[in-house]
């Protein structure tokens, strides 16, 4: 297709947006792809508005599974890189345009974006062009400007590239620019959707999961791994700990009414995951909660849990409904393993008439009377080491 392999052409999204960042920003892109694409033999080149990745076509199927899962992009598609003569312009159209017409298109339209004034023809002359080109060529395939099943793109910038299909990019930002954040991480279908959608703001992806073992499975443990492993495909990997809790919610079932069980887990796995937070220099936690989602989350008991926490705590999902959290877990590749039957133990915990709007006083003085402290500080220290996917090497702390 080009002098050697495949090329395709990447359209940063929001970093034209970002000022005197952008640099930044638009390194940190790079940086991510070039982790992603690591041995693909893909290369990446950097032109003013674009990125550009050269793959052997024997890579491009994993090339592509990676531009699909790189936050920071708006689109990308495969391109042909042409000379910025007309001639070989418009033939490269005309060979787009054939692929189109080969996998069935019928309607067409021409997209022209000229960087370089000195092209002998401006975007408009481009599009009239070609078009009349592609129509000699094969007389069936009919111009549409309004829904044309697929739209040739022509771009004359150092050199000029031709790409039909545009796939959607994730949009978003680089993974990394904005700091750290803790996600609470239970084997359910909410937090690891509340996790990719902070990594596509550009979190870095550190991970907590309190198991309660006995009570819950190692199956559960495992299923959590699972999850860490998905999101840190797009999140260039997560680091996650898991955390020992069966001493704490124990000691939480013996010592405190039964109705206020799930509260007061909540409150402590708050607790515990700001001080790991602080350790592993997180700016802040990310949990899964979407108000009044169930009785832990409403907004009083929400308060609650926050109380805990020395850190903002961000929820992606707390305007979401079931159905459009599902809809981003069936996507990103998270759902069939989030209703794997391993319950957690908040499922295990959980009382029949659970408290449902939790005053905070109350909620404070309980929890102050248990003493879960050293506990906390227990689980804490014997965290195991475990790191399911670190893609770049910087989430091993
Ligand atoms: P999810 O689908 O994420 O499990 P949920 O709808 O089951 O959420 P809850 O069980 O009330 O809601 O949990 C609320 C949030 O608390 C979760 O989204 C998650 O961020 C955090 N959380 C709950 N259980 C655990 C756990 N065992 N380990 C880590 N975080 C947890
Ligand atoms: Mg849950």
């Amino acid at each position: 297709m080009n002098e050697r392999g495949t090329l395709y052409l990447l359209k940063p999204g929001e970093l034209a947006l970002k000022g005197g960042n952008r640099e930044s920003f638009m390194k940190a892109l790079i940086r991510n792809l070039a982790v992603m694409l690591r041995g693909t033999g893909a290369s990446i080149t950097r032109t003013d508005g674009r990125l550009y990745v050269n793959c052997p076509a024997e890579t491009e199927t994993a090339c592509e599974n990676a531009l699909s899962r790189l936050a920071g992009i708006t689109g990308w598609a495969k391109a042909r890189k042409s000379e910025k003569s007309i001639e070989a312009v418009m033939s490269a159209a005309v060979d787009e345009a054939r692929g189109a017409y080969e996998a069935k298109a019928r309607s067409f339209k021409v997209e022209a974006r000229r960087t370089d004034k000195s092209f002998p023809l401006n975007s408009h002359e481009i599009c009239c062009m070609a078009g009349d080109r592609i129509v000699s060529a094969f007389p069936s395939f009919a111009v549409d400007v309004h829904s044309p099943e697929v739209t040739i793109n022509i771009e004359i910038r150092e050199r000029a590239y031709i790409y039909g299909r545009e796939h959607k990019g994730l949009r978003g930002l680089p993974v990394g620019v904005s700091g750290r954040g803790m996600l609470l991480l239970s084997g359910g279908i909410d937090s690891p959707v509340a996790g990719y959608l902070a990594a596509l703001r550009g979190m870095r992806i550190f991970a907590v999961y309190f198991h309660a073992y006995p009570y819950t499975p190692d199956e559960a443990r495992q299923k959590v791994v699972r999850l860490a492993e998905i999101i840190g495909g797009y999140a260039m990997g997560v680091n996650l700990s898991v955390v020992s809790f069966t001493k704490v919610e124990q000691l939480i079932k013996d010592a405190a009414p039964p109705e206020w069980s799930t509260v007061l887990l909540r409150m402590a796995m708050m607790d515990c995951a700001s001080t790991l937070a602080a350790k592993k220099r997180c700016k802040c936690l990310i949990t899964g909660e979407s108000l009044g989602q169930v009785a832990s989350q409403t907004i009083e008991n929400i308060s609650c849990a926050e109380s805990r926490s020395r850190l903002p705590v961000l929820r992606p999902l707390i305007t979401f409904d079931k159905e459009s959290i599902i809809k981003y877990a069936v996507k990103i590749g998270t759902y069939k393993t989030s209703i794997l039957p391993y319950s957690d133990c908040c499922a295990i915990f959980s009382p029949p008439h659970p408290i449902i709007h939790a005053p905070l006083n109350e909620a404070a003085a309980l929890y102050g009377s248990i003493g879960l402290d050293a506990l906390i500080n227990e689980a804490l220290s014997e965290i195991p080491k475990f790191n399911p996917q670190s893609l770049n090497g910087e989430t091993k702390d």
